[in-house]
């Protein structure tokens, strides 16, 4: 466990594009590089409410809201959900759909 210099708060794992971060709730506090072994990464380090669908049609109700600037008509709000793409190996890839407009893009890393 490690502590935030700052606050004193606890710092907790996230994972973030498939690296590995200590964050602080409280104050903002971001520690890059720490020893790995003495957190145990799993589910509870995804970000939440990730649903993978491979066919949304039908739940997109479902699915979570974030902010997301859409490009085509400028509404700053997007559903996102994780997609398994062809290939099975491939990473699942985070989609955004617009909820004005119904606009639809994946996010490029
Ligand atoms: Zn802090
Ligand atoms: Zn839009």
């Amino acid at each position: 466990m490690e502590f935030c210099p700052k606050c004193g708060s606890l710092l907790l794992p996230q994972e973030n594009e498939g690296k590995f971060s200590l964050i602080c709730r409280k104050c903002g506090f971001i520690k890059d590089s720490f020893d790995h072994n003495s957190y145990r990464f799993n589910e509870a380090v995804k970000p939440r409410n990730a649903i993978v669908v491979a066919d949304i049609e039908g739940k997109i109700d479902l699915l979570p809201k974030i902010n997301a600037a859409c490009k085509k008509c400028g509404n700053f709000e997007a559903y996102w959900w994780m997609q398994q793409t062809r290939a099975a190996d491939e990473p699942e890839t985070r989609f955004y759909r617009c909820t004005k407009c119904g606009f639809t893009w994946r996010e490029f890393s």
